[in-house]
């Protein structure tokens, strides 16, 4: 099911999400995530963007591959994700976010992380991550923390950004 995607301004957003439980509809949360994700064209998306403070979220690399052959193709759920390592070295990406329209920034973030997840059979995986993916899973992460990516701009750029935000956030409480 398609659902209306939450934006900068919304609690939901700045909430921490509580842990999925095997007896719940996970096969239904990962149908509106991957039906809203599909429609919205991004390449990840958070339960609580969809209103839903579970800790499960997908990945999607289906549209940079397509634009970018480097990038490899790969389409995940993520269940209960913790993340048990990550590199010193990071690198700068151009993100940005759903549930903040418009705005694009660079932010830095580790290159490689360690995770642990379970996926849709509920079977435990551990990998480690890196390149597009490591990026992706961060900032979906991080969706289940109550954090965006606009939280790691150095404050002057948030400064800057400012308007362009109480404009997103003045629409979405109205
Ligand atoms: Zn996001």
């Amino acid at each position: 099911m398609l659902i209306k995607v939450e934006k900068y301004g919304a609690k939901v957003l700045r909430k921490h999400s509580a842990l999925v439980k095997s007896d719940e509809d996970i096969e239904g949360m990962s149908t509106n995530l991957f039906d809203t994700l599909a429609k919205e064209g991004g390449i990840g998306l958070a339960a609580p963007q969809i209103g839903l403070l579970k800790r499960i979220f997908i990945m999607d690399s289906g549209p940079l591959a397509n634009d970018d052959d480097t990038v490899d193709k790969f389409k995940h759920l993520i269940i209960n994700p913790t993340i048990l390592f990550v590199s010193k070295n990071e690198n700068w990406f151009n993100e940005g976010c759903l549930s903040i329209p418009e705005i694009f920034e660079d932010v830095e973030r580790p290159d490689k992380i360690v995770v642990k997840y379970y996926n849709e059979q509920l079977e435990p995986i551990e990998r480690e991550l890196s390149g597009i993916e490591a990026r992706i899973f961060q900032h979906e992460y991080e969706h289940l923390e109550g954090i965006l990516f606009i939280d790691k701009l150095s404050p002057i750029r948030r400064q800057m950004l400012k308007g362009k935000l109480n404009r997103i956030a003045r629409a979405t409480i109205k």
